[in-house]
């Protein structure tokens, strides 16, 4: 496409706008620099309107198509968070903040996302606005949620959101989508064990949560083995166990486990809750111990729309050709607080190919720089693509 060269040119600047962000990472709500960041530039490329706090420290610039401010409106939208994370990559753009890390690539989310808009800002091949919203808190705050209760979506009269986020292990410049649910829920029980402690050698006088503690982490694997249908997926994981005391002859008096619960379905998602609670309580019936259950819930399943991948599908094969671009792309066990926004408006969340760097959330990943113009090419094409098609 016409871009090409011109967007090749552009990539090397876009990367050093990533590079800067890569090394002054900022968590959760707490974005002000980046924020203020991506608010100057957008007002430099010529946004109609660019508005910023929302979601507490979210930006979202408003670029409007060759009509003026008419037809429909899609949101575009990127992270702009980092991990506590302390990075050991040792790239001349290394984190300067001791304990935080871009381990995620919203570096590389935040910087594509600003190439595409000055693109649309200077190309407006499209009927209709294009809405860039950039979100705080991707990492465990539900910034994305925070933002569509802020009134995101009405403000703007957004009807259609997209989201990409890399990916490891996918080559670069190919893309991955699928219809239906494509990132899990993650939910999280935390249960607290409350036996009699007492003696180590005269166990009968007591009522031991360690017992019962060992017992519940065995039976909790029957949720998934026993309790979920075999072709729907399912993740029951204990990830912590703590105890009152550390003395090799004393049996506590209390023992708190937690863990993590991922789903693909609303439906699996509510009976796993269950299954979880039963076998929990049941264990501690039978150990003759008291137990306090509590079950957080996390974000729920990103579930993309039908139609809305056919859009993201056509856009990604304009930029990349139909081989690279993968339709049927397996369902991650991870989440994404994008999943509030789809349950806002549909849309499409996909993923665009990091090569083989390091895994998420590795102290030693770093987003591909590599993957900037194909990014960037996708986001345009999509926007030409959703606002030209019923022309
Ligand atoms: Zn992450
Ligand atoms: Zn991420």
């Amino acid at each position: 496409m016409a871009l090409t060269d011109h967007l090749a040119n552009r990539a090397s600047e876009i990367a050093e706008w990533r590079q800067d962000i890569h090394a002054n990472p900022e968590l959760l709500f707490d974005v002000h620099r980046t924020a203020g960041f991506v608010a100057e530039r957008l007002e430099a490329f010529g946004c109609d309107e660019v508005v910023t706090g929302i979601g507490r420290t979210g930006v979202v610039g408003l670029i409007h198509g060759r009509n003026g401010a008419v037809g429909r409106t899609i949101g575009l939208r990127a992270d702009m968070d980092a991990l506590p994370i302390a990075e050991t990559t040792g790239v001349p753009w290394a984190s300067k903040v001791r304990g935080k890390m871009h381990a995620c690539g919203h570096d590389g989310h935040t910087a594509m996302l600003l190439g595409a808009a000055r693109e649309l800002c200077d190309e407006r091949n499209f009927n209709g606005t294009v809405a860039v919203i950039f979100q705080p808190a991707e990492e465990g705050g539900a910034g994305g949620r925070v933002m569509v209760e802020d009134g995101l979506m009405e403000r703007f009269s957004i009807d259609q959101v997209f989201g990409m986020h890399n990916l490891p292990g996918l080559p670069v410049g190919q893309f991955g989508m699928r219809t239906g649910a494509i990132m899990a829920s993650a939910d999280y029980p935390e249960i607290e064990i409350l036996g009699k402690g007492g003696h180590a050698a005269m166990p009968h006088t007591t009522a031991d949560p360690m017992v019962a503690a060992a017992q519940m982490i065995v039976s909790l694997q029957t949720v998934v083995s026993r309790s979920t249908d075999p072709l729907e997926a399912n993740v029951v994981s204990i990830t912590k166990l703590t105890a009152d005391s550390s003395a090799f002859n004393v049996i506590p008096e209390r023992v708190t486990l937690g863990g993590t619960v991922r789903t693909l379905s609303p439906k699996v998602r509510d009976e796993t809750e269950a299954n979880v609670r039963r076998v929990v309580e049941g264990v501690a019936a039978a150990h003759g111990v008291g137990v306090t259950f509590r079950y957080r819930r996390g974000y729920p399943v990103t579930v993309n729309n039908a139609s809305a991948v056919r859009t993201a599908i056509a856009a990604a094969r304009k930029v990349a050709g139909d081989d690279e671009v993968i339709t049927d792309h397996p369902p991650m066990m991870g989440a994404e607080d994008f999943a509030y926004m789809l349950e806002a408006q549909p849309g499409a969340y996909i993923f665009v190919g990091n090569g083989n760097s390091a895994g998420l959330h590795s102290p030693n990943y770093d987003f591909n720089d590599d993957a900037i113009p194909h990014g960037v090419r996708y986001w345009v094409a999509l926007a030409e693509t959703a606002l030209n098609e019923n022309l």
